[in-house]
């Protein structure tokens, strides 16, 4: 498939796991790719094997809004047009209401969503240029509550209603806006979750599938809902999930 050749994808959280599937599954088929990333090692080894003429890479910490912006005007600058926003940089956060600390509060906050509100208002001049579209990344935790994750639960949730809310004003621009739902993924930021043998079998257990996901799995669903292929799909918070919310309605949470 081809689908984004002659098309701009800015993908943030590039650098690792979810982002880093994703910018090389656009550049794969045909995309210029802008991978965006507060960790530039991780960012030279998404592009290490893609084409250097399509891509740009940039060090950017989503949870500054002027940085977001000059990342945007980069792009345009060098591809001449911007077609795709993917804001999925994003971080974890454990705590309870009384025992996160403040800082930690505001650090998932800023970077969960702050990050992904200044992506979305620093590229909806260009996107309404193109008829573009954006992808968020939320998560399953964006949909109910975890235990002891109050903060990602928080700013997961307000990336969901973001994308609802903003597809509401900008499909008449031509904006579409949808979002990604995922459970477990094997990336960076479950790596100290790998370690609990105990947990890692009950997410298991509790996944229809059996299992978590692996980062091109999510890339793909990104691919879809940015490509043509979802030219009607708008404002949907997609769970991709291996059917733990989408098939029962609701988590087996005793497993956990
Ligand atoms: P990851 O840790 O492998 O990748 C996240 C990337 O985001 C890293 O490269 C990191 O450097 C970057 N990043 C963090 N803060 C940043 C900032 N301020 N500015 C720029 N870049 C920043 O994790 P991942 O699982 O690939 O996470 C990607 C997204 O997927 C996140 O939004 C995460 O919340 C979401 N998600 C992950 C899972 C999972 O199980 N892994 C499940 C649901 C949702």
């Amino acid at each position: 498939m081809n689908r984004f050749s002659g098309k701009t994808a800015i993908v943030t959280g590039a650098g690792s796991g979810i982002g880093r599937a994703t910018a090389r599954r656009f550049a794969n088929e045909g995309a210029n790719v802008v991978v965006a990333d507060r960790d530039p090692d991780g960012l030279r080894g998404t592009v290490a094997d893609l084409d250097g003429d399509r891509v740009l890479i940039l060090e950017v910490d989503v949870s500054n809004q002027s940085e977001v912006e000059a990342m945007v005007q980069a792009a345009v600058e060098r591809f001449g047009a911007l077609n795709v926003l993917v804001n999925n940089a994003g971080v974890g956060c454990d705590g309870t209401v009384t025992d996160l600390s403040f800082d930690d509060y505001r650090k998932v906050m800023s970077i969960n969503v702050d990050g992904v509100f200044y992506g979305c208002r620093a590229a909806y001049p260009e996107l309404k240029k193109t008829k573009g579209c954006i992808v968020n990344t939320s998560s399953i935790s964006g949909l109910g509550g975890d235990g002891a994750m109050i903060g990602y639960n928080m700013s997961k949730g307000a990336v969901s209603q973001l994308t609802r809310a903003l597809a509401r004003d900008s499909g008449r621009d031509g904006i579409r806006v949808n979002a990604v739902a995922p459970t477990l993924v094997h990336t960076g930021l479950t790596e100290d979750m790998e370690d609990d043998k105990a947990l890692m079998e009950a997410f298991a257990k509790a996944i229809p599938l059996g299992r978590g996901a692996q980062p091109e799995e999510i890339a793909s669903v990104i691919a879809f809902l940015a490509s043509d292929d979802a030219s009607f799909v708008h404002g949907l918070v997609m769970s991709v999930d291996g059917g733990l919310f989408a098939s029962t309605g609701q988590p087996d949470f005793k497993d956990f």
